[in-house]
């Protein structure tokens, strides 16, 4: 059961960077207006990364302690295999929605549009609300406790960080047309937060 969570697990992230990796290639050749990246962003970006990929193959590989292992059950696994799926989707449509406009740290490009329509006319941050979505995924299928919710715990961070610098950022670049888009949609979840 454990070695069937963690290939699900596996596949999900395999399917995660194929999706990335052409927005990736077209971020590069995309100009910066304004860079708001900082030591502090860039810091907890390698932490996700961190947790969210190198913990749990470094769990499978028996290098972590396994003192914190708990056993897998079929619950867990099915319900992370949804969860799962459900982040993926969200991560591809919001990727798609932002289009040109996304960026890996704080930016804003040149000829940069605030997107108002698909996932982005229900919540602000619905890539944020993926990561949170695989966050929990990997606390499902990873059945360790330290491995398994260290990705739930760099997102949380991540998104602690980021939230208030982005909504500061993009109030500056949009004024009163992003006032007026905050006025209408909650952050993470439609019409609750
Ligand atoms: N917080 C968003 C986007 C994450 S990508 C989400 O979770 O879906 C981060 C970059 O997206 C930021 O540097 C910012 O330039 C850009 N961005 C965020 N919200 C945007 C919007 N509504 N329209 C256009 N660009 C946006």
């Amino acid at each position: 059961m454990t070695r069937v969570s963690f290939i699900l697990w596996a596949l999900m992230l395999v399917t995660w960077c194929v999706m990335r990796y052409p927005a990736m290639r077209r971020a590069r050749r995309q100009k910066t207006r304004v860079d708001r990246r900082s030591t502090l962003d860039v810091s907890l970006l390698a932490f996700c990364t961190f947790a969210l990929v190198v913990m749990p193959i470094a769990w499978r590989l028996h290098l972590l302690d396994v003192v914190a292992d708990r056993g897998q059950g079929l619950l867990p696994m099915i319900l992370g295999t949804l969860t799962g799926i459900a982040f993926l989707w969200l991560f591809r449509r919001s990727h798609k929605d932002l289009g040109k406009n996304w960026s890996v740290t704080l930016e804003v490009r040149e000829g940069h549009q605030l997107v108002t329509q698909g996932v982005y006319a229900h919540v602000r941050h619905p890539m944020y609300a993926s990561f949170l979505l695989w966050g929990i995924t990997q606390a499902l299928l990873i059945p360790n406790w330290i491995a398994g919710f260290a990705g739930l715990v760099a997102v949380l961070a991540l998104y602690a960080v980021r939230q208030s610098r982005e909504e500061a950022m993009m109030r500056e670049t949009f004024g009163a047309e992003y006032d007026a888009y905050c006025a209408r949609t909650k952050r993470l979840v439609p019409g609750i937060f």
